[in-house]
């Protein structure tokens, strides 16, 4: 389903937990986001891109490697493929792979190409490193805490931001790798809110905004959340962390164990020393 769609930009949203694919389509090039999860979806993608590429060289780019996001690696053969160090270098590589062959049998799908994680051309292995294509310019920021492979793209003169897992509208942080890492993560955010002109942001889960207030509200949404955590874990509040879970939306087993996840990396990281 296409969510966001202008000029130069479309943005598909899966029927699951409200993923995205961002396609841009430049002059030059063509870049392709993330693209998940459902065959069906997928196909909806890659009719879209067969009817703008012409010519065009194919770029395929990865936010990070968490499994709903290479999921649909191979069904664009041919791509050149960008994404972090972290991701080039990942420890669980094959883990990924098997989430997503357990994916496709847990509700009988059929595999709808080979699945493999991704193996990157272009490197990305620090701040503010950038990638000319054509008239367009590529500025990547490593993005870690959520994973440790995360990477923030901008994409310029056109202004967009694609963020991966971070400031979406509803989900709150999901912390896998690092709070501390998040926190800086954030903060770089704002950075990158002030020193680009950013006209669309994109997140790797919910809506995409246009709006510089309403990515300043994300951030802060973002800050506030982890601050109160942080703040409770280290405390030992057990009732406000029963009030921070609560806060989640679509309350799930998925989203209890996500809070038992932040709750454990965030007491490792600040309990030191106690
Ligand atoms: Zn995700």
């Amino acid at each position: 389903m296409i969510q966001f769609q202008n000029e130069h930009v479309t943005v598909f949203q899966s029927a699951l937990y409200q993923t995205t694919c961002t396609v841009v389509d430049t002059k030059d090039f063509v870049l392709v986001v993330d693209p998940n999860w459902l065959p069906h979806e997928i196909q909806e993608i890659q009719r879209h891109v067969a009817s703008i590429q012409g010519e065009k060289e194919l770029y395929l780019l990865f936010t990070h490697g968490d499994f709903d996001h290479v999921i649909g690696y191979l069904a664009f053969p041919g791509a050149r493929v960008i994404g972090s160090k972290g991701m080039q270098e990942h420890p669980d590589k094959e883990k990924k792979v098997g989430m997503i062959g357990q994916f496709y049998n847990d509700y009988y799908i059929h595999q709808p190409y080979p699945i493999a994680f991704p193996e990157v051309d272009m490197v990305i292995g620090e701040d503010g490193q950038q990638l000319v294509i054509g008239e367009s310019t590529l500025t990547f920021y490593l993005a870690k805490g959520h994973t440790h492979d995360g990477l923030f793209t901008l994409i310029e003169p056109l202004g967009i931001w694609i963020a991966g897992d971070y400031l979406s509208d509803f989900e709150l942080p999901f912390i896998y790798h690092s709070a501390k890492a998040y926190e800086q993560t954030l903060r770089k955010a704002e950075q990158i809110l002030m020193n680009h002109g950013v006209s669309v942001l994109v997140p790797g889960h919910g809506q995409t905004t246009t709006s510089q207030e309403e990515i300043q509200r994300r951030i802060q949404l973002s800050q506030g959340y982890l601050e109160r955590l942080i703040s409770a874990v280290t405390k030992e509040e057990t009732e406000a962390l029963t009030a921070l879970e609560k806060e989640m939306a679509f309350p799930s087993n998925f989203t209890k164990q996500c809070h038992k996840d932040n709750i454990a990396i965030i007491r490792k990281e600040y309990s030191q020393g106690r």
